[in-house]
């Protein structure tokens, strides 16, 4: 054996992940003899460091496709990575900064040879940090959002798009941000509550006859101001309707029209439309063809059309607004008002909603096949209420903005031609014009949003739009694995992209799960420093533990947290298993070990290997419902439990023994338990498992190629497993009766038993006595055989009697008796209220009615012995 004495995770843990590695265990390979299975990896951002929220991702999506693919599948885990557009900008423009350049300094061409040395350097650092969570994913089909099969496929979807008229160029009200200079997507914007204002305006009309007050929150916008609308049927305004009002700082005069988007109840019904700067005036500005004034610059500071107070901040031009309007006797009054302000996710500076030139994809009919998918469950959301935040993103959808205003991602793959105006679009770069045969032409200068590549994922990794055999093979794919923090950023954007361009969904589950907070449920953030470094855990307790600390109570969406103490018993629980095996290879050693199939099964092997099969059975089920943290708990249990703490210790009389044959039997089933509970076991920790299978007698090849268990209903043994439960029942009554008479578990102790199972327990008596600490036992007729002062118990099958001499407290001894008919007493009760209830025995099925009436018979039965050992005190 070469198991070490103590479990030391890094003893192993880099050189079997190593050994897996170099077999090329990790490559799913096409098979048409298997079914596929395939997870594709969220793409963590080139940016990216392992956090605990990745280590979740992988510890799950590795666990299910370990399974999958000892399960007999052609699993398939394919990993990459995502450019990033905006978040890598942003990094390497402050390195940049550091250095003392700007962008405009490198110019497009250096600036992104700079982004790919970035990648280069940082872009491979997260997949190693990944193998040392032990991610089985298949490194030869690694991709990189910006790579050229994962281009390919953007350039395929963008043109096609564009010529069925679903991309468009616009004028639009979009997400600006000024400090990041780029539009935002809705998705991009986070809104929090802020402490504001409302400041109250008086527009007069240009014939002196009335004034109208309008409130903003952003009075600088008023220098944008193109019309104050009113609601059509507000008879307050009728007349003014038509009118011209002096617009206060400006020589312009703006109209007052009616519209039925104004809620005529809400402040005094009057509001300023400001089309540049507001999605909703922009719309009404549409209906009335109201000019659009944009009196912003892109970095937020005031334009020309702004006046006076161009080349202002837009907060100093605020201020200085305000105090002009106050001063001409425009300011009505400022309210104090708290409003939901939109935030850059990624700088997270105020974003300025402001009319651009943008492209957009039109999401009407994308949306409708997207959310069918959902409702015909042909994409089942797992725990099912997340379909509901789909739903609903999907059913208010707006145009979808996918230019942005940065260098680093795919430049939109459009060309003008300067001489005669043409826009060509196009799947190869173009040379020339191909109306007017020009060769002055310029591409576009934007990039697309970075969620325009990852929405294509499933399928662009795998070759789409080319026919490759793995895309014909392996999509649409199985299941992902995902937060519930991108559903709509990435899940949906991929389902209806899936459908519109592969005409199939581009998977059929989406495992959702929640984040890792910390021990007190914060999340883990920067600010807080409350960060976990999962690498951190994994160098001090191993990436088995951390593992399995992850799913520990895990349930689908539900947050979990994370805790040292956790993952330290998670690590109690491996040097168990350690122990376990070492203790079983130590009386293997140079032993012939009978197979499984040839041995004669005692009680207690039946007992084992029944649980072992509905272990199987339940963790099988379990793993396929996504319920890794029921999955995970089943099998520790298990091992814990039923081997570690009853079966080795029962095997222990036979192997201490003198029959050599009943000892290679034993030998056998704990072989052949452990072999299978390591198989069970290895989804979830699968380091210690193959360490530890390697040193197993008639194992050969790596477990993780293995097959998975599989219930077999031959060794189900249902009614044997019951009946030796009755025997441990016993060795727990008597323990239990020693503890509570404060005797030592070593001491030994005589036992005189009433039962009529007297067979079952004569064939046990060997393990009874052990377990029990027991010096003799012998069978009696009733309890006046027993002399002496005794404490008893009264099991199931059994009336247990234990002269403890001295020890035995007949005050205590009677309390404990009476307490315990009490217990009984509402057992009885329950059941036999449960009886009662007409509704019950009608509706209930006959096996349950018959249960509960078998119960009272029992306890009545029990009560009936308790009685009588009280009476014989
Ligand atoms: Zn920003
Ligand atoms: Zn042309």
């Amino acid at each position: 054996m070469d198991m070490q004495k103590t479990y030391d995770p890094k003893a192993f843990e880099d050189r079997i992940y190593t050994d897996w590695e170099e077999s090329g265990y990790f490559r799913a390979e096409i098979d048409e003899n298997k079914i596929p299975f395939t997870i594709m990896m969220p793409p963590p951002n080139i940016t990216g460091q392992l956090h605990m929220g990745h280590a979740m991702d992988a510890t799950m999506q590795d666990t299910l496709i370990r399974f999958k693919r000892m399960h007999g599948y052609a699993a398939l885990w394919l990993p990459g990575c995502d450019h990033a557009s905006i978040a890598t900008e942003v990094k390497i423009v402050e390195k940049m900064k550091a250095e003392g350049y700007t962008k405009a300094d490198l110019g497009r061409d250096g600036f992104l040879k700079r982004a790919w040395e970035w990648k280069e350097q940082y872009g491979n650092r997260i997949m190693l940090q990944q193998r040392k969570m032990g991610t089985s994913c298949d490194w030869s089909r690694q991709a990189f959002t910006m790579d050229e099969k994962c281009s390919k496929a953007v350039r395929e979807v963008f043109v096609n798009l564009y010529e069925k008229g679903l991309i468009y160029q616009g004028d639009r009200i979009i997400n600006w941000c000024p400090c990041c200079k780029t539009a935002l997507s809705d998705a991009e914007v986070e809104y929090s509550e802020e402490a504001g204002h409302f400041w109250h305006l008086r527009y007069s009309a240009v014939d002196g006859s009335a004034d109208v007050v309008v409130a903003t929150t952003r009075p600088e916008t008023m220098l944008g101001d193109t019309a104050v609308a009113v609601h059509p049927d507000d008879e307050r305004y009728t007349a003014l309707v038509g009118k011209m009002l002096k617009l206060p700082l400006t020589d312009r005069e703006i109209p007052v029209v009616a519209d039925s988007y104004v809620d005529p109840t809400f402040g005094t019904g009057c509001v300023k439309i400001t089309p540049a700067h507001d999605p909703n005036d922009f719309e009404v500005g549409k209906r009335h063809d109201l000019p659009v004034i944009r009196v912003m610059n892109d970095d937020g500071s005031m334009n020309k059309l702004a006046g006076k107070y161009e080349g202002l901040d837009r907060y100093v031009a605020r201020k200085q607004i305000v105090a002009d309007l106050e001063a001409g006797g425009n300011l009505v009054k400022i309210e104090s008002h708290n409003h939901n302000v939109g935030h850059c996710y990624r700088c997270h500076s105020t974003v300025e909603p402001i009319v651009s030139k943008q492209w957009f994809v039109k999401m009407e009919p994308l949306a409708k096949p997207a959310i069918n998918a959902v409702v015909k469950n042909k994409v089942r959301f797992v725990p099912e209420r997340f379909s509901k935040i789909y739903y609903n993103w999907m059913e208010n959808v707006r145009d979808w903005c996918i230019s942005r205003q940065l260098w680093w991602g795919h430049r939109i793959p459009v060309w003008y031609c300067k001489d005669c105006g043409k826009v060509i679009c196009v799947k190869e770069d173009p040379t020339g014009c191909p109306d007017c045969g020009s060769h002055n032409i310029y591409q576009d200068e934007d990039v697309l949003d970075t969620w325009f590549s990852s929405a294509l994922w499933p399928f662009s990794t795998l070759g789409y739009p080319d026919l490759t055999e793995d895309y014909k093979y392996f999509y649409p794919t199985d299941v992902l694995v995902t937060g519930y923090d991108i559903i709509f950023f990435w899940v949906a954007r991929m389902i209806f992209s899936g459908i519109e361009h592969t005409g199939k969904v581009p998977f059929h589950d989406v495992l959702i799960h929640g984040i890792v907070r910390d021990e007190q449920g914060r999340k883990m953030s920067k600010s807080l420093g409350n960060g976990i470094d999962p690498l951190e855990i994994i160098e001090k307790y191993g990436a088995d533990s951390l593992r399995l600390s992850l799913l520990t109570g895990v349930a689908p969406g539900n947050d979990t947290r994370y805790s040292d103490a956790k993952v330290e018993s998670c690590r109690n629980f491996i040097n168990k298993l350690w122990n376990a095996a070492r203790f079983v290879l130590m009386n293997t050693e140079d032993k012939k070990i009978p197979a499984i199939t040839e041995v004669k099964f005692a009680p207690a092997d039946k007992w084992i290997i029944a649980k072992l099969q509905n272990c199987i059975r339940e963790v099988t089920t379990n793993l396929n419902k996504y319920e890794l943290g029921v999955a995970s708990d089943l099998v520790t249990s298990f091992v814990w439990d039923d081997f570690c703490d009853w079966y080795i210790e029962l095997s222990k009389p036979a192997l201490y023994g003198e029959d050599e044959n009943r000892k290679a039997e034993v030998l056998s089933v704990l072989c052949f338990v452990l072999e299978n509970a390591l198989k069970l076991l290895h989804p979830f920790i699968p380091f210690v498992t193959e360490e530890i299978y390697a040193n197993l007698p008639n194992t050969s090849g790596s477990i993780m190629m293995s097959d998975f268990p599989r219930y077999n209903s031959k060794m189900g043994y249902k009614k044997e497993a019951k009946a030796f439960e009755g025997v441990m029942g016993i060795i727990k009554a008597v323990r239990a009766m020693k503890k509570d008479a404060e005797c030592p578990p070593s001491k030994k102790v005589e036992l005189y038993i009433v039962s009529e199972s007297k067979r079952l327990l004569q064939v046990n008596k060997d393990c009874i006595m052990k377990l029990s600490g027991a010096s003799a036992m012998s069978f009696v007729s009733s309890a006046a055989d027993v002399g002496g002062k005794t404490v008893s118990a009264v099991t199931e099958i059994a009336q247990i009697y234990v002269p403890l001499g001295e020890l035995v407290d007949i005050e205590k001894e009677k309390a404990r008796l009476m307490a315990e008919i009490e217990r009984i007493d509402g057992e009885i009760a329950r059941a036999e209220g449960k009886l009662n209830n007409e509704s019950f025995v009608s509706k209930a099925p006959a096996k349950l009615v018959d249960a509960e009436r078998e119960k009272v018979k029992k306890y009545q039965d029990m009560k009936a012995k308790c009685v009588a050992q009280l009476e014989s005190l």
